[in-house]
């Protein structure tokens, strides 16, 4: 008994799941991942993946049709969520164990029911738009002046072949502009022959961190971050941010699908040419609950960052860029 006891109290972790608390008892620090789809499943591509699968992007012919988008060669791929129950209990069961907040977007319908499962403000909701033929402007106003929506992610208009400045996509800026909203922009990282496979208009030239330039011009006021730091355009995203001050990025998607080595590199460069304060955390989830732990785990183990770096990327960067106040995210009792 006495030896039970002794065990507990050198292992506190250990007494709070003798007594079945875990799940009150939240003593991880807070993360903010500004970068989730919520998605309906769907069996036809609800596929495992392997961390940093494209380690190897060997090509292929043209007349032997394109290569696979994934690859399965690794020893513990993350497996994908069967159905839209289980994908909303894994992604809420993840925000109450790493004390997470996100910002989402993506299936309205999906969208909804993860907000009324979540703890009140741990999702923010966002709404894309990547070209004018999917929703009006003033649908569009609507949609940001009635509450829900909070953001304006993810516009993703490379993958239309259109530029981010391209002036069919202004009007929208305009009332994010006006409206305060913060607003995320796709720019860079297409994998492996994404204009072979599924996205023919894709151009890698589009994702030119460059092309940020007159629409940051045009509109002094809004505020914005560039999904995937533009990789791997690691040298105009540098000079982008130099020149633009407000502009921040984020990391998600290509943490855990390109090498190791190269996400380090590119990171790592970042912070030393001054960014360190611009640097946000984010997955891209889409449909592989461990994505989560696998994305976080690549900057928890950054040889290269000061705990406090770490935690500027996991949590303090976005809670700034967004405005908000870090009292809010102390855990409710
Ligand atoms: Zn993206």
């Amino acid at each position: 008994m006495k030896k039970a006891l002794l065990l507990l109290l050198v292992i506190p972790g250990l007494a709070i799941q003798l007594f079945g608390q875990e799940e009150e008892k939240v003593t991880h620090l807070p993360i903010f991942d500004i970068h989730v789809h919520a998605m309906k499943t769907n069996p036809a591509w609800a596929n495992p993946v392997c961390p940093w699968f494209l380690s190897n992007m060997p090509g292929g012919d043209p007349l032997e049709g394109p290569p696979s988008f994934l690859n399965l060669d690794c020893v513990d791929p993350l497996m994908p969520a069967t159905s839209d129950e289980e994908m909303k209990d894994e992604v809420i069961k993840r925000i109450k164990k790493f004390n997470m907040t996100m910002v989402a977007f993506g299936d309205a319908e999906v969208l909804r029911s993860w907000v009324n499962a979540a703890p009140p403000g741990r999702i923010i909701p966002g709404i894309g738009i990547s070209d004018a033929t999917s929703m009006t402007v003033e649908a569009f106003r609507d949609s940001l002046s009635n509450g829900f929506y909070k953001v304006m992610a993810e516009v993703a208009p490379q993958y239309q072949g259109i530029s981010p400045s391209d002036p069919a996509l202004d009007p929208y800026f305009a009332v994010a502009e006006e409206l305060n909203i913060p607003v995320g922009i796709h720019m860079g990282t297409g994998g492996n022959g994404m204009a072979n496979l599924s996205q023919p208009k894709y151009r890698a030239s589009l994702g030119n961190p460059f092309l940020l330039e007159d629409l940051l011009a045009r509109h002094p006021k809004m505020k914005i971050w560039v999904m995937h730091a533009g990789y791997p355009m690691l040298e105009e995203m540098i000079a982008l941010m130099g020149a633009n001050a407000y502009v921040y990025l984020d990391i998600s998607g290509f943490i855990w699908s390109y090498p190791l080595d190269e996400i380090h590199y590119y990171i790592k460069r970042l912070v030393q040419a001054g960014f360190g304060k611009r640097i946000m955390y984010g997955t891209d989830f889409m449909m592989w609950p461990r994505l989560f732990e696998t994305s976080m785990g690549v900057i928890e183990h950054a040889q290269y960052l000061s705990e406090d770096q770490k935690r500027d990327i996991l949590f303090n960067n976005a809670v700034r860029f967004f405005r908000m106040d870090e009292s809010q995210f102390d855990w409710p009792e």
